[in-house]
């Protein structure tokens, strides 16, 4: 069962988001949109996005789900991935996001959180999620027992769970294990389970570059 301080944050159809980014190919198979939840309190060590931690109002980007597709939804993207942040913690509104997501947008789901599948499914906020949900990757980041091939998780004690027919392991196999994405106003953003290293100023700007010639 969830521990205490797992109890659920709200039941808004609002989300509140850490970020967004609108195209992946390191976050579950084909081109995904990748949502991060904001919000976290289990303080795995080393986590890679301690970021998505608070939560706290100043650290949120309340976001209603419609305007999630409209904003971020670009053509070509097989399926949504989410992440966190602890995307449970807003139950009600993961599930109109995956509900959504299904049935209206027609993705596939991906959803990676640190509750067991055999916590989410003995809760009656959690449980109503499973129902929309392809591939869960559950289970706490444990740095101790990183995972040490190209599969799509943070570390070996995660169990990848496929709900639906859709995906098989080999899917989670990905082609990079990180990405380096980088907007038009030069900002760079790390995803994916690989660790990217950008060794200095120098490089940071020569990424830009090559990204402004591809525009
Ligand atoms: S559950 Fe995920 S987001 Fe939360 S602390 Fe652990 S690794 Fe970080």
């Amino acid at each position: 069962m969830p521990r205490d301080t797992d109890t659920m944050i709200n039941a808004s159809p609002s989300l509140n988001l850490h970020a967004v980014i609108p195209s992946s190919r390191v976050n579950g198979p084909g081109k995904r949109l990748v949502v991060f939840f904001q919000g976290c309190r289990r303080n795995c060590a080393g986590c890679f996005n301690p970021q998505t931690h608070p939560i706290k109002p100043k650290n949120m980007m309340p976001l209603k789900i419609e305007s999630l597709f409209s904003s971020y939804l670009k053509p070509g993207i097989n399926g949504i991935t989410i992440s966190g942040g602890e995307p449970f913690l807003q139950s009600a509104a993961l599930k109109e996001l995956l509900k959504t997501a299904r049935h209206e947008k027609a993705l596939t789901t991906v959803v990676y959180t640190g509750f067991t599948i055999e916590e989410a499914r003995a809760s009656s906020e959690m449980s109503p999620c499973l129902e929309f949900i392809d591939v869960l990757i559950d289970g706490a980041f444990d740095k101790n027992k990183k995972e040490p091939s190209l599969l799509a998780r943070g570390s070996t004690n995660q169990r990848l769970h496929f709900l639906t027919g859709r995906y098989t392991p080999s899917d989670f196999y990905m082609p990079g294990k990180a990405e380096v994405l980088i907007a038009k106003d030069g900002t760079i953003t790390g995803t994916g389970f690989g660790t990217i290293t950008l060794h200095g100023a120098g490089i940071a700007r020569h990424l830009r570059n090559e990204q402004a010639k591809s525009i």
